[in-house]
């Protein structure tokens, strides 16, 4: 085994929260990320109309569709396959695709949103300002989206990396949300550039 990828098992098998997820029905370490911020701004509830874009392995949308419960409806979407999930419909492409943008909207005619959360994270070429530029796009098309299929007073919640384009992003979001806030739960690692933005309050 190649010495990179035997020093990443070591960490993943030190990472307190991988063993949790572990023992857990959850199939990702990243449902402690978003428990983490729904415990502290009560972000889901059940009846919510839910968007997962980033979806797979599939622990928001699992989190997710425990707290809509039967009477809501999580909508998925991912570049990679997602394992069947109660109440969660996935559609399998890229985002970034007009078609599949289109059928993310047809799912949700009028603006009938009440959340959109977004994990995703473009593939790391190791290009500093390449990589920059590629999560930005992503989150430029969240927000575009967002502002399409969120009902008023609805929630944004955006994966972000640290870098050239987030200041004027939040300012972007001012625009349209009473209230943006940065999140960095204690899942996100320390040294990782990721945090999220948490928009709330949309106004049509
Ligand atoms: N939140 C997820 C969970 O709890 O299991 C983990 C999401 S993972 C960090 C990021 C995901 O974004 C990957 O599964 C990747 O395939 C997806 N992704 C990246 N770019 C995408 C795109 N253009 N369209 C759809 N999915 C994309």
């Amino acid at each position: 085994m190649a010495k990179s990828s035997k020093q990443w098992l070591q960490r993943q098998n030190r990472d307190p929260f991988v063993k949790q997820a572990r023992s857990s029905e959850y199939r990702s370490r990243a449902v402690y990320k978003l428990q983490e911020i729904d415990q502290k701004d009560r972000l889901l509830c059940p009846g919510q109309v839910v968007v997962d874009l980033g979806a797979a392995p599939g622990s928001w949308s699992q989190y997710a569709s425990h707290q809509v419960g039967p009477h809501g409806r999580v909508l998925a979407v991912d570049l990679l396959p997602l394992e069947p999930i109660d109440n969660v419909l996935f559609i399998k492409g890229d985002f970034s695709e007009d078609a599949i943008y289109q059928r993310c909207l047809g799912e949700l005619p009028g603006q009938v949103a009440d959340l959109v959360i977004s994990d995703m994270a473009p593939n790391l070429t190791g290009i500093r300002a390449t990589d920059q530029a590629r999560s930005m796009y992503l989150a430029e098309l969240v927000m575009d989206f967002a502002l399409e299929v969120l009902k008023q007073e609805g929630s944004l919640l955006v994966k972000m990396f640290q870098g050239q384009g987030v200041d004027e992003y939040s300012r972007a979001l001012r625009q349209h949300f009473r209230n943006v806030r940065v999140r960095k739960p204690v899942a996100s690692k320390d040294k990782s550039r990721e945090f999220y933005i948490l928009a709330r309050g949309y106004n049509v």
